[in-house]
């Protein structure tokens, strides 16, 4: 099944509300980057989240660039997302597993850290892009990118993510949610919402139980007070080519260039989003040195 978010509005416009299944996305994020347990939730949730605020903060041919550096083991992780539902992303150390918290849960805050920064990139195809930062408040990720929504966009929001990892680090669901207080909302429909949120299961486990993204919205807002604006596709999708990696290998000195023709007499590059390989060949280098 394709994954897919939901966009609406409830309370006649007093809330925008937004829901997404990422499970075919995460399990693909984690076969690619052979995560363990504690870096695939803390990448699904980052993945989930830019997925979200990608379709919030976007509009036609936008990107944006997730970075969360926190001081955790996994290292800093990059998620890029786009306005027609694409992302990727890559992260420092995959391999990181650790013992359950007190909760009994995954250690997301273990795996990113509880300090550092979460910055994001807007490339809204303007002169300059766009760059908005906030430390880390939480380590959890929820938290810290409705921190963000609060600080850098003013727009308060509540922003659920959760991803529901196999003891053999497979993914077996993942998801979230994010609602978004305009600023005519009546104190006693955020009441109400904050209520029912609260009380709402992990997402994870909402859709280990096959619920989709519109029930969740419902369990949210209500059936009768929502109106379901759009559905957009969301997949995991590397935009990479020969041809870019040709155009940054041209901007390596056309000294450095030979020295790799001489010594290796070929250039291996991977893609960090995907780890395509591509290889130039002794000619193909030689045309690049040639076109500088
Ligand atoms: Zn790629």
């Amino acid at each position: 099944m394709t994954d897919y978010l939901i966009k609406a509005l409830a309370y006649n416009g007093q809330l925008r509300v937004y829901a997404i299944d990422t499970t075919e996305t995460v399990r693909k994020a984690q076969r690619i980057h052979d995560t363990w347990s504690a870096a695939t939730t803390a990448f699904g949730r980052a993945i989930t989240a830019t997925s979200l605020l990608s379709q919030s903060l976007l509009k036609g041919g936008n990107k944006m660039t997730v970075k969360i550096m926190g001081n955790g083991p996994t290292g800093t992780i990059v998620i890029d997302g786009t306005a027609s539902g694409d992302v990727k992303g890559y992260l420092k150390e995959p391999h990181v597993h650790l013992p359950l918290n007190k909760q009994q849960k995954i250690d997301v805050k273990g795996a990113v850290g509880s300090s550092g920064l979460l910055e994001i990139t807007k490339d809204l195809g303007l002169k300059m892009p766009f760059t908005g930062q906030v430390p880390l408040v939480s380590g959890e990720l929820g938290e810290d990118f409705t921190y963000y929504m609060a600080k850098s966009e003013q727009i308060p929001s509540s922003i659920g993510v959760s991803v529901f990892v196999n003891n053999d680090n497979s993914v077996r669901t993942a998801g979230g949610f994010m609602v978004q207080a305009m600023p005519d909302a009546d104190e006693a429909v955020l009441a109400e919402v904050e209520q029912n949120i609260a009380n709402l299961p992990a997402i994870s486990v909402m859709m280990a139980k096959k619920t989709i993204p519109e029930e969740i919205i419902y369990r949210i807002c209500g059936q009768k007070n929502t109106q379901i604006l759009d559905k957009v596709e969301i997949s995991y999708r590397c935009d990479c080519s020969k041809e870019r990696f040709a155009k940054s290998l041209a901007s390596i000195s056309p000294a450095d260039l030979k020295l790799i023709i001489e010594e290796d007499h070929s250039a291996e590059v991977i893609c960090h989003f995907c780890k395509k390989k591509y290889v130039f060949t002794e000619a193909e280098l030689e045309r690049l040195v040639k076109d500088i």
